[in-house]
Parts: structure tokens; sequence; C-alpha cells
């Protein structure tokens, strides 16, 4: 079969060029010290509790039992997963969209698209539709991605690289709470227009990204693939095994700030 692969220009562009927006705004400091909280590991929800067990029995089964953790970069403050379950997620509705209109019924194939995505994770992860954009930890936009920016170190000269389909950044923030903890969100851009399958696969694939899967498999049977096949490819084992081994690492997300007087 004549397989036809097209480089996903914005999934290298994630890696290469996402400006890892360190905004962490400074904790008010009222005397005592405060410092950033320490490695530790999350207990695992009740589902990946479960996911562990049927990844388990699959390799008695005879499946292969790899995975592609060593892949997963971890943010400079850990691994980038998720300790409040379940997991909020929203998807974006633009203002301004006539009912009944060709550009409506193009945004709401787009989707459903996405919500079929989100479903496909959720049968393994935690994860919950809210309508709120601006409380939900994952909120994925009907937009195209910003074009990535590149800095000719010589001239300092700005150029503008390949136009990419869809992106994931991720931001951190303190909670209000006393003591304040340590959390991040993610925000996804998917661009309209793409064929419904093709849509489906990129949302599966940022959504990867987005639970913390901060890395490219490099099986292109795997949902973290980097590049788009004929066949968009479903959660495999692989992706699941690696998620399950990343839940199972240390961050300083979602641990309070260390107070001392
Ligand atoms: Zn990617």
């Amino acid at each position: 079969m004549n397989k036809k692969i097209k480089l996903w220009g914005w999934c290298l562009a994630l890696f290469l060029l996402t400006l890892l927006l360190v905004s962490l705004p400074a904790i008010a400091n009222n005397g005592s010290k405060q410092a950033l909280p320490e490695l530790q590991i999350h207990p695992l929800p009740p589902e990946l509790v479960d996911l562990g067990i049927s990844l388990e029995n699959r390799s008695l089964l005879g499946d292969d039992g790899t995975d592609y953790f060593s892949q997963v970069q971890p943010s400079p403050l850990g691994y980038l997963l998720w300790s409040k379950f379940p997991v909020t997620v929203a998807v974006d509705y633009p203002p301004g969209l006539t009912p009944g209109s060709a550009a409506q019924k193009r945004y709401y194939t787009w989707q459903q698209a996405i919500k079929t995505a989100i479903a496909d994770w959720q049968e393994f992860f935690p994860l919950t539709i809210v309508e709120n954009t601006t409380e939900a930890d994952i909120t994925i936009f009907y937009r195209e991605p910003p074009l990535p920016r590149i800095v000719d170190p010589e001239t300092g000269l700005v150029s503008f690289g390949r136009a990419r389909t869809a992106q994931a950044n991720y931001e951190f923030y303190w909670t209000d709470t006393s003591p304040p903890q340590l959390r991040h969100r993610m925000a996804i851009a998917i661009k309209p227009g793409l064929a419904p399958l093709s849509l489906q696969g990129t949302a599966r694939h940022e959504l990867g990204h987005a639970l913390g899967i901060w890395g490219h498999s490099d099986h292109k049977e795997d949902a973290l693939y980097p590049a788009q096949t004929a066949d968009v490819p479903a959660i495999s084992p692989r992706d699941l095994r690696t998620l399950y081994r990343l839940y199972q690492q240390p961050t300083r997300l979602g641990w309070s700030v260390l107070v001392s007087n």
C-alpha cells in the first residue's frame, strides 16, 4: 500500500520552537521564606491503577510491553502531569458564528472531531468536558497556531517558519489558596478546515501532549508519532504504557509551596 507520510511541521516545531513561558508570578513574601515545592510523586487516580492492571494483563498475552517514555521531556518544574482529577477540558466556541451558516457547520465538524478525540482518551484517563474556557485545565482553541518565529543568530533578522496544523503550550500558575499550590494549564490550538479523520488524529495527538506526554514516539502506530500517516493511529498500548510510566514520576506541579520562617 502506498503510504503517504507527510511531516507534521507543527510537531517538530513544537519541540524546537515552543517558547517555554515560565511565567511564574512571584509569591507574595510576607517575611517568611518560600520555595518551590519539592519533587514528589502523586498517588495514582483509580483509572490509572486500572490501566496499569490491564497493561500488565496485555503483557501476559504477548504484547511486546514497550513504551517511549525515554522521549518524554520534563518541564523546568518537573514532568507535566496532572494531580487533581478529573482533569477538565474546554472546547472553544468562536464568537460571531451565524446560526445555520457554512462557517458554523464547519465549526461543528471540527468540534465533533475534537469531542471524539476527548472521548478516546476518556476510556483510559479521568477527563471531563467543562463549558468555561477560563477555568479549564486544558482548552482547545478553534484557530490556526501562530507561525513559528525564527531569529537568525548572526544577523538578528526575524523570519517565520512553516504553518502548523496544531500546537500545544503550557503555563504555570499559583493557586490563591493558603499555602499556594503550583499548577499548570494547557492551551491547544487546532486549525479549522482539516478533514474530520485528520482532525481527530491531530486532537488525539495534542491531547496526549496535554496529558503530559511531552515527547514523540518513533512508531507510526502510536498516536504520538510526529507525522501524519495514511492510517490515522488510535491510542496504542505504547502510548498508554508511556502515560502510565509518566504518572509514576515525581514533579513539583500540584504540590504546595514550602514555607519556612
Ligand atoms: Zn507532537
